[in-house]
């Protein structure tokens, strides 16, 4: 089965879910870290772990951290700039982030938003272990007896603590405040923990909208497919000509310019599409997704919905094309604009060519772009409509699945 491609070359898949596990040394962040990754496809960043690699290594930053890791200060906030982003960059096609030991002060917790921004996303939660200092230190203790850490042993342990009381600790009013802070009590067994970090998990993950972009060339089915699956998930459609049709209909201002343009053959311009498309976003409430027709339909509607979206807490759009040849698509628009279904817009060869052109020279491009950002999943659109229906309800399913987007 061919999912939207996760081949070698695509970055940062549609969903992300990205989550910081907080604690004291010794709360259980590493334990608890494997199940998450494998479960939702996530790259794990345990800055802990990379600087143990470096000291490994012997490199220039491993050999500035050796004597703060060994006596459990906290290594500068430089330093740990520098080791995220080559690691962020060595999980291409992660389906969000872990973090465990990091943040670890007040400015990394702004470290952590700029990158995050960078990658055109967000913070889902924090997960707070919460452990008393004295289980810590036991854990530790016992945990020292084979982890081979030289900061495992007690000295260390209490100077580690004391600086997760002194520096860590303000972190999680950082987060109290913008509304992601989450406590779970860490004293449980593992499963347990595992339990309650799966259901908060799970929650995150599903609790964006969804968006998804439905291409093709007029003709292409592409309206009728994508008002189904609307249908069927309980999606809201967004499709641009729906939306002039409504104008038109109730005779408003914009309906009487639109209707203009539809005469010649030309495309809406930005100056009404875009208003139109921001009040559609910001009236629909309480939404599992959009899905798309008909926009965008030029590079600079592509940037402009990708902004709105992320405004709106949405996934970056999964995208879809359905691919008909042109001949077909001839007679599909020609036998179309002799029956009632004729829209304004496809009544003469000339208009049809003419929307075929603009597709071409306009919306292509668009597709092109976000195959290089997240990949297009291209569907043969030449089947019967139920074929063609089951294999993009197929894609859509896939958005609600953890781990398959
Ligand atoms: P951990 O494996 O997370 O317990 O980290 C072991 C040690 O690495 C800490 O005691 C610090 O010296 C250093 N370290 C790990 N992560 C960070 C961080 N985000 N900021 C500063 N120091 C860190």
């Amino acid at each position: 089965m061919m999912l939207l491609q996760k081949s070698s070359s695509i970055p940062y898949p549609n969903t992300m879910l990205n989550i910081a596990l907080f604690g004291p040394p010794g709360a259980g962040k590493g334990t608890q870290s494997d199940h998450l990754i494998s479960r939702y496809n996530l790259g794990y960043i345990s800055t802990g772990e990379i600087l143990r690699n470096e000291l490994k290594q012997d490199s220039d930053l491993g050999r500035q951290a050796r004597d703060i890791i060994a006596a459990g200060e906290l290594v500068s906030d430089e330093i740990i700039v520098q080791i995220l982003e080559k690691t962020i960059a060595a999980h291409p096609h992660a389906n969000g982030f872990l973090f465990d030991g990091f943040p670890r002060t007040t400015i990394q917790a702004y470290i952590l938003e700029g990158l995050m921004t960078k990658l055109n996303t967000q913070l889902d939660c924090l997960i707070n272990l919460d452990v008393p200092e004295e289980e810590s230190v036991r854990r530790l203790l016992e945990r020292g007896k084979t982890s081979g850490r030289s900061d495992d042993n007690e000295e260390v342990i209490r100077n580690r603590l004391k600086e997760y009381e002194k520096k860590t600790l303000p972190v999680l009013d950082f987060y109290e405040d913008r509304g992601l802070r989450i406590d779970v009590n860490g004293t449980g067994t593992i499963q347990g923990v595992q339990d309650t970090i799966e259901s908060i998990a799970h929650e995150q993950y599903t609790k964006r909208p969804v968006s998804l972009v439905v291409f093709g060339y007029p003709g292409s089915g592409r309206g009728s497919q994508a008002q189904a699956l609307a249908d069927e998930f309980g999606l809201e459609f967004v499709a641009t000509g729906k939306m002039f049709d409504e104008e038109i209909a109730t005779d408003t201002k914009i309906g009487r310019k639109v209707r203009e343009i539809y005469d010649n053959g030309d495309l809406v311009p930005d100056e009404i599409v875009i208003p139109l498309m921001e009040k559609k976003l910001a009236e629909t409430k309480d939404v599992r997704g959009f899905i798309f027709k008909g926009f965008p339909r030029t590079l600079v509607q592509s940037y402009i919905l990708d902004g709105l979206l992320k405004k709106h807490g949405c996934t970056p759009p999964k995208v879809i094309e359905i691919e008909v040849p042109v001949l077909e698509l001839m007679e599909r628009l020609d036998r179309r604009s002799r029956t009632d279904a004729c829209m304004p817009y496809d009544n003469t060869t000339e208009k049809i060519v003419r929307r075929l052109r603009d597709h071409e020279q306009k919306t292509l491009p668009v597709i092109q772009k976000y195959g290089e950002l997240h990949g297009v999943r291209k569907i043969d659109g030449t089947g019967s409509f139920e074929d063609v229906f089951a294999t993009c309800a197929k894609e859509v399913r896939a958005l609600f699945e953890v781990g398959t987007a």
